[in-house]
């Protein structure tokens, strides 16, 4: 039977792609991070639940594979898209011990889209995206990767950037970034995208580096070009030159 993993985009279900609420629909029982499963409730009436907390990831995409190799067409929801720092890629590694399952991802809207949007436009050339999280890469890779996507200019999001047990990573990785760029660089916070309590700021990276991010914060350091434009965070194009 299908397994689809899907991601539902930031937040609000106007977010979730008509696809997405096609396989949501088709599907018989739904799991997922509790949050996410709030998220989307009106959707999910009256389908089985599997709502397991964050860190269970192995056991939540057992039950949805055992969901559906057991004959219902099951949904593992993610935020945003699944496939960015979410469970496609584990669903992916578990599925051929469940030959009976077939495996379909349908993409969503990453936070790193849904809060550009927000912030104005700081995404509109080359940009990298570091995750800040050492639960599954070592803290030296994460530097080294941060060093390169410095070197390089692009104008990078940091997901993950903070957490209860890392309150001063976002501070580190800025130490790290203000070896390559001034300390007036153009940044961006985005805080609950598309959820109720969403928050935007723009600062400077000086700024940045004392900003109390959360879990649920997505940061934009813009590169050499980045502009504020009118209150907004731009990454001019350049076809004026
Ligand atoms: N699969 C998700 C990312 C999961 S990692 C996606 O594609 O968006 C979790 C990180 O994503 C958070 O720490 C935060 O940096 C970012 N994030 C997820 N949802 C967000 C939202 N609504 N607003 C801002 N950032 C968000």
């Amino acid at each position: 039977m299908k397994l689809y993993v899907i991601g539902i985009g930031p937040g609000d279900e106007k977010y979730l792609t008509p696809e997405a609420k096609a396989a949501l629909d088709e599907s018989g029982a739904v799991a997922g991070y509790p949050l996410y499963l709030d998220l989307i409730r009106p959707l999910i009436e009256g389908k089985r639940i599997f709502a397991s907390p964050m860190r269970q990831e192995v056991e939540r995409c057992r039950a949805a594979l055992d969901s559906a190799a057991g004959g219902t067409v099951t949904a593992l929801v993610c935020s945003g898209d699944s496939g960015v720092y979410g469970m496609a890629g584990l669903v992916c590694e578990l599925a051929p011990e469940y030959p009976a399952v077939e495996v379909a991802a349908i993409p969503g809207i990453t936070a790193a889209l849904s809060g550009a949007a927000l912030l104005g436009a700081p995404l509109t050339n080359d940009f990298a995206v570091v995750s800040l999280s050492d639960l599954l890469t070592p803290w030296e890779t994460i530097v080294k990767r941060l060093e390169g996507a410095g070197a390089g200019d692009f104008v990078i999001c940091l997901y993950n950037p903070a957490s209860l047990k890392r309150r001063d990573y976002l501070a580190k990785a800025c130490d790290i970034l203000l070896r390559r760029r001034k300390p007036e660089t153009i940044c961006g916070a985005v805080r609950n995208a598309g959820r109720l309590a969403e928050q935007t700021r723009v600062m400077t990276l000086a700024e940045l580096r004392t900003y109390e991010a959360d879990m649920f914060t997505t940061i934009f350091v813009g590169n050499s070009a980045t502009e504020l434009i009118a209150g907004k965070m731009v990454q001019p194009r350049g076809y004026r030159h």
